[in-house]
């Protein structure tokens, strides 16, 4: 659900002391919680890069099994929204709750898969080296997780070839691969179609369904309407960093 006053018309605060609240009101029955312990949840952040309000009071749930879909202009704050909800950012004011995904900052990022504008990959490795690089940091066997990675996102045409080779699109479908090596809990994508042919922005579409379908919190920023309208969701509209609009796929 997406609601900029919460998911309970924001009388509810964060914090372990008011989650208490919450159940004892939801076993008398007053209330109804769904899915409350895994949704990544911000009340009233706000985010400030000296006199620039990137982010102004915006409260929103991302929740698991579902892929929330960020819009708005450049500038609106929608990479800066991703950092907090990925904890890459820490907001000047407000509160982030990530529920069982990890209380603290470390516990989230292990659980975090994120595509950003740049690649974050090793240009000087090939696209299976840079993969097993992560398969290895994450203590799982490199050649599996590689292959894993080759078949759902078709790399055998160029994953051999160092990564400074690479075309945009061939980068963008690295990025995806290694993000998801280690089978994140959360999903974060920042304008995830720039450079992708139509057979990778299937793909795309594909994986992207497929992870929100296993139970992940997946949160895409994308300018790219058609590509939004292929998925269904929740959708956020930034403005100047404001939340403008807010709605919840039925
Ligand atoms: P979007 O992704 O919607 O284009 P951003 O979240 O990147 O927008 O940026 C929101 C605003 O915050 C912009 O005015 C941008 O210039 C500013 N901003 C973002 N990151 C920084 C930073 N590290 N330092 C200073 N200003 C920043
Ligand atoms: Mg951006």
């Amino acid at each position: 659900m997406w609601d900029a006053k919460g998911p309970c018309g924001g009388t509810i605060g964060g914090g372990r002391t008011s989650h208490a609240k919450l159940r004892r009101a939801a076993e008398a029955g007053s209330v109804i919680v769904v899915s409350e312990q895994t949704a990544v949840e911000l009340r009233s952040v706000s985010k400030t890069f000296g006199p620039v309000r990137a982010l102004v009071g915006v409260s929103a749930t991302f929740r698991p099994g579902r892929v929330s879909i960020v819009f708005g202009p450049n500038g609106s704050g929608k990479s800066t929204l991703l950092a907090v909800v990925g904890t890459l950012a820490r907001p000047t004011s407000g509160t982030v709750s990530h529920g069982s995904l990890g209380r603290s900052r470390a516990d989230v990022r292990k659980t975090l898969g994120w595509v950003g504008h740049d690649s974050l990959c090793y240009p000087d490795l090939s696209g299976r080296e840079n993969i097993e690089l992560v398969a290895r940091l994450h203590g799982l066997d490199p050649a599996a997780a590689f292959t894993r990675a080759r078949d759902r996102f078709g790399l055998e045409a160029f994953a051999e070839r160092a990564v400074r080779t690479y075309s945009r699109g061939q980068r963008q479908r690295i990025a995806l691969a290694r993000a998801l090596v280690h089978d994140p809990k959360m999903l974060l994508l920042d304008e995830p179609t720039a450079g992708l042919d139509t057979a990778s922005t299937d793909r795309l579409v594909d994986a992207v369904n497929e992870e929100a379908s296993a139970g992940r919190v997946v949160v895409v920023v994308t300018h790219d309407t058609a590509f939004a309208d292929r998925i269904a969701g929740d959708r956020i509209e930034l403005d100047r960093g404001r939340v403008v609009q807010a709605t919840h796929a039925a």
